[in-house]
């Protein structure tokens, strides 16, 4: 497997040169398991997933939502390949509140907001409902297979975390969650032994608290890196990848955050945009 980090920061795109090592898009990761193009979230980075896509048309891509809040999804109006004919697209997502994936991703290209409806895209699209407690296989093309398993996490409206399975090697993603005062039992349960957890480690304990001079995060749906690394060895994991960095943090506080994190667990990475990570 081959994990690219197209997207890494949270809530909304964060541009400019104090940002510029980390990267200031929002949520995006790619995963390739045998020929299968996986794609977790799209936030802005999937802009630039999209450019990197257009010299090997037509795609076939699964694309994966945690949840439907705007960083999670502001780039997919940008996604050059859904505008491509020949090119197929499974979006999977939760039928959320009100709204099925599909209505909340045309929504937000809705006059006046967009000027082109995604009815008019040119790829072909088909919605899939993330259906709790039932793995996906997918036929990875070359004789393999993939598994993807799901687990709620815990953040306003709701959120799936996804784990892939392909060739002896698992990835996890498991953005926009806040932690209990447990590890949480179901992450736990679907991170169990996992090569690669990337994770919500949008705060420091400090901003989390609020003691930090900010208002306290309580219930915001967001966790903290050691959080983080308390999940990554009560499961287990092989790597951890911070994700999911939260606007305010610059360069250097996600540096930062990365060295605490690297005291308690060694084998952790702050995600930046261009890691890559192959299994
Ligand atoms: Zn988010
Ligand atoms: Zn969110």
């Amino acid at each position: 497997m081959r994990i690219t980090f197209w997207g890494v920061r949270g809530s909304i795109p964060t541009p400019g040169p104090e940002t510029a090592t980390v990267g200031g898009n929002t949520s995006c990761v790619e995963v390739r398991a045998g020929n299968l193009l996986l794609v977790f979230d799209g936030g802005t980075g999937l802009r630039l997933l999209g450019k990197s896509l257009l010299k090997s048309m037509p795609i076939t891509a699964h694309l994966f939502f945690s949840h439907v809040h705007w960083d999670h999804i502001q780039g997919f109006p940008f996604f050059d390949p859904a505008f491509v004919p020949g090119n197929v697209i499974h979006l999977y997502g939760g039928n959320n509140v009100s709204r099925t994936l599909e209505e909340t991703l045309a929504g937000q290209m809705d006059h006046p907001s967009f000027p082109v409806h995604l009815s008019e895209m040119g790829a072909k699209m088909h919605f899939h409902d993330v259906i709790e407690g039932q793995p996906l296989e997918l036929d990875a093309g070359d004789g393999t297979e993939a598994i993807i398993t799901t687990a709620r996490g815990n953040h306003p409206n709701g959120v799936w975390a996804y784990r892939v399975d392909h060739g002896g090697h698992s990835v996890m993603y498991a953005t926009d969650t806040e932690h209990y005062a447990v590890v949480d039992p179901q992450l736990l349960k679907l991170a169990k032994g996992v090569d690669v957890l990337v994770y919500d480690s949008q705060y420091t304990p400090e901003e989390y608290a609020g003691t930090n001079g900010g208002m306290p995060k309580l219930g915001w749906g967001h966790s903290t890196f050691d959080e983080a690394v308390k999940l990554a060895k009560t499961a287990g994991a092989k790597k951890l990848v911070l994700y999911h960095h939260d606007p305010t943090q610059n360069d250097v506080a996600v540096a930062d955050k990365e060295r605490r994190a690297r005291e308690l667990f060694a084998s952790c990475e702050a995600a930046r945009e261009g890691l890559i990570i192959e299994l």
